[in-house]
């Protein structure tokens, strides 16, 4: 039953609401049984998610997100079975979460601008101990009252041509790849619908991609449509890529959707977990 797989997920260490130990407990009582958490830029909660899941009998995959800028683009690629003590990889993360602090001294900047006060202080206090992102800022605007929820947010606010952006550059793609596999993972492009490319672009960054060494894109995520399964289906069957699920969970009043709620992978689709012990039992 792939049903049970879930491996794009966020916790309170990035932009997620729940701690990783409460986010697993809430896996646990969706019916997942192998899951990956995967927070923006950052490896922390793996550790306590990993011992947490061994105590209730789930399988744990290590994973990050990673933010990319590809042609002006921001990209993320999700790391799966990484090793979150390779060094490069913790050093290029490190350097992600220092830029982090830079854009969002230029967001509240561009905020105040506008006439909203007071936003970096009170996103940090959203995001306490963890990375800094727009959904904290996102989640500070509703809270004064400007928007009413994190979607009417990110269409008036945090993006481009609106108050609170702030152009900034990610990682690169090449070094995002390279991070993840040469610490043993696996890349995946997540998301790909996501992206605003034309088919021109989809086709050169599914080629870049799998020339640095990435092997999979997600296909079934909360973002997609059920037409967009098919299509990216069809890309992964293209470039010889394996496929992904997950339901990029971030908590209540954040999330597209709820956990353990995707329809399965495509039946012309190779799983990404085709070959993974931790995943054997469930037969994808
Ligand atoms: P950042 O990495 O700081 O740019 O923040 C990106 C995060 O903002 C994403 O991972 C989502 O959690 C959230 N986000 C971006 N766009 C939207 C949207 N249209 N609606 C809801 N959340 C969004
Ligand atoms: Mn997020
Ligand atoms: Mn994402
Ligand atoms: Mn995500």
């Amino acid at each position: 039953m792939s049903l049970s797989i879930d491996l794009h997920m966020h916790s309170n260490v990035s932009d997620g609401l729940l701690t990783p130990a409460e986010l697993v407990e809430h896996a646990v009582t969706h019916n997942i049984k192998v899951l990956a958490l995967t927070d923006h830029d950052d490896t922390r909660g793996l550790a306590i998610a990993e011992s947490e899941a061994k105590r209730h009998g789930l399988q744990l995959i290590k994973g990050v997100e990673i933010s990319v800028t590809w042609k002006k683009r921001t990209l993320h690629i999700v790391g799966l079975k990484i090793d979150p003590e390779y060094p490069p990889l913790k050093s290029g993360l490190e350097a992600i979460r220092a830029g982090r602090h830079v854009r969002a001294i230029g967001m509240a900047a561009s905020l105040d601008k506008a006439g909203i006060k007071g936003s970096l202080e009170g996103a940090y206090e959203y995001a306490q101990e963890g990375i800094i992102s727009r959904t904290h800022f996102a989640r500070f605007l509703v809270n004064a009252g400007v928007a009413k929820d994190n979607k009417a947010v990110f269409k008036k606010y945090l993006v481009k041509g609106k108050p609170g952006y702030f152009e900034h550059e990610w990682a690169s793609l090449e070094n995002a790849v390279s991070w993840i596999v040469e610490s043993g993972g696996v890349a995946v492009i997540a998301h790909p619908g996501r992206y605003d490319l034309r088919r021109t672009n989809m086709l050169l960054l599914l080629e870049e991609f799998r020339s640095l060494g990435g092997t999979a894109i997600e296909v079934v995520t909360s973002s997609h449509t059920a037409d967009q399964y098919v299509e990216f289906a069809k890309y992964a069957h293209q470039f010889g890529l394996k496929s992904s699920q997950g339901s990029d969970y971030h908590g209540k009043g954040l999330s597209f959707m709820e956990m353990g709620r995707l329809p399965a992978l495509p039946n012309n689709c190779v799983p990404v977990w085709h070959d993974w012990p931790e995943a054997v039992s469930l037969d994808g």
